[in-house]
Parts: structure tokens; sequence; C-alpha cells
């Protein structure tokens, strides 16, 4: 139970399609892992092309580096095993040799998989010299060195996806086993824009709700704070009916919630 999750690539639930924006980390992480994943055989003949064992994630907070890591599996086909970097380093210090051999070889049962994990800096942050707790210098080494012995068949369908908001605490060792970085930035207004029509894809808005004017106003917003914002929204008309119906001493049956207009959204900032 240091593995947060483990999931079957039909259950995961997210497919790129629900991702706004992020065209162009969609693209990389299609060539770099989907084809290798889906067709071994073309990636094994030469020399030159060889599937990518590691790849980071890095950026913000809550622009969607998780929800990218997940549909990323269902769109492989790939089993999806996430941890967590700091529950391994806090809670089950002492036992790194015995739980990464567990995780490495669960997953290579489970392969292809990709194994998420996030905050990866406090599972492979920098050496911390003298302050450094023994047990994490040991899980790290024990985690690198577990990573280096995947058997060459193994590789190929088994990827590690680290996240990190910190890329400048990695290791240098570690960066080098995550060959590929990719930036995961804050929305700009255009791209706010996607994100918001997703989130409100299935809500009641006025006739004349204007995504850009909404766009415009959440500058700096990530893709999590617009959730946040959205769902805050969302929340005025329902408290709006419940009011109504506590003054006037009734319970409706079929409540009917009035559309969402640009204001709920200015008012919930
Ligand atoms: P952290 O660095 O804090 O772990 P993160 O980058 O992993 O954050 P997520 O956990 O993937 O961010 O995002 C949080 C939530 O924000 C997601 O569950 C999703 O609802 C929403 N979200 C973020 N970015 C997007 C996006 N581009 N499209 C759709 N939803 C998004």
């Amino acid at each position: 139970n240091f593995i947060s999750a483990v999931v079957p690539p039909g259950e995961i639930g997210v497919k790129f399609d629900d991702i706004g924006a992020l065209e162009d980390v969609k693209k990389a992480l299609k060539e770099l892992v989907i084809l290798p994943m889906r067709r071994p055989e073309l990636f094994s003949q030469g020399n030159l092309l060889r599937p990518c064992k590691g790849i980071l994630l890095f950026g913000p907070p809550g622009t969607g580096k998780t929800l990218l890591a997940k549909a990323l599996a269902t769109e492989a086909g790939a089993n999806f095993i996430s941890i967590t970097g700091s529950t391994l380093t806090s809670k089950w210090f002492g036992d790194a040799e015995k739980l990464t051999k567990a995780l490495f070889s669960f997953a290579s049962k489970l392969a292809p998989v990709i194994i998420f994990v996030d905050e990866v800096d406090s599972l492979l942050g920098a050496r911390g010299g003298g302050s450094e707790h023994e047990a994490t210098r040991r899980m790290r080494n024990e985690f690198m060195a577990a990573w280096d012995g995947l058997r060459s068949k193994d590789s190929q369908r088994i990827l590690i996806l680290g996240a990190t908001n910190r890329p400048f605490d990695l290791d240098d060792a570690v960066i080098r086993r995550l060959p590929r970085r990719i930036y995961v930035d804050l929305p700009d207004a255009e791209n706010r824009k996607k994100i918001l029509k997703i989130f409100l894809s299935q809500e009641h808005l006025e006739s004349a709700f204007q995504f850009d004017k909404l766009a415009y106003a959440t500058d700096g917003y990530s893709g999590s704070d617009l959730k946040n914002l959205c769902i805050a929204a969302a929340y005025r008309p329902v408290q709006e009916l419940l009011e109504e119906e506590k003054e006037e001493c009734r319970n409706d049956v079929d409540p009917v919630l009035r559309p969402l207009s640009l204001d709920d959204f200015i008012q919930s900032k």
C-alpha cells in the first residue's frame, strides 16, 4: 500500500480529449510513449530508436500533470501505477530495498505500465548532504538501481513518468534517467477558453455567455484554479434557490436552476 493507485487502462476514466489545451505536450507524449508501447517491435530492431524509459513533466501546480499521466495510460493501453514521492520516503523508510523490489517486480507483471511518480523531487531530489535522512538516501539509490536494472524487454513496456513543481531540486543522476523533460505551462487566454469549454460543456449557461470574457478575466489561473472557479460559480444558482425556498417556506420537488452568467464567475473569484 505504498502505491496510491493501480488502475487498468479501461478504468482510468481520463482521455486526452478530456484535457483542454496542452496540445504540444499531448503530441510529444503520443510520439514518445504511445507508439513504442503499442508497437515495441518497431523500436527493437536497429540501434537508434529506443523507447524512452523516463519522462519528466514539470511546471506550476494544478496545470494537469497528473491528468496527463492518467490520460497517457489510457491512450497507450497501459496499466497505471501511481506513487507519491513524499509518502515513500516518510512513511515507509527503513524498508527501501523491499519496497522498490516489490514495486518493480509488480510493474513487470503488469507491463505495459506507466509508473507515475508524483512529487518525484521528494523521492529522487538532490542529495541533501549531511542533513539528509539515511533512509531517504537508501530509497533513492534502491529506486535508481532497480530502474537501471530493468531487463531490456521490460524497459520497453515500463515507463517512469515523474512530475514535479521543483525541477531544480532534482539530482543530476535523476535528470539523466529522465532524458525527456516536458514543461507543462499555465494556460494563456486562448487555452483557458478551451479548458473552460470542457468544464462547462454540460452546464446550463446564459445564451449570451462569453467564454472570451471569462478567459480574459482569469489571467494566471491554472487548469485546477479554473475548475475550482467553475464549481464555485455553479453553486451560486443552487444557493439562491435554497434561499428562495427558505423564504417562501417551500420545497421544490422539481427545482429549476437559473442559467449561469459571467457574473457568477466574476463574483466567485
Ligand atoms: P500538482 O503539481 O499540484 O500535483 P498537477 O499539475 O498534477 O498538479 P492535476 O492534478 O493534473 O495538476 O490537475 C488538477 C485538476 O485540475 C485536474 O483533476 C483537472 O480537473 C484540472 N485540470 C488541470 N489542467 C487541466 C486541463 N488542461 N484540462 C482539464 N482539466 C484540467
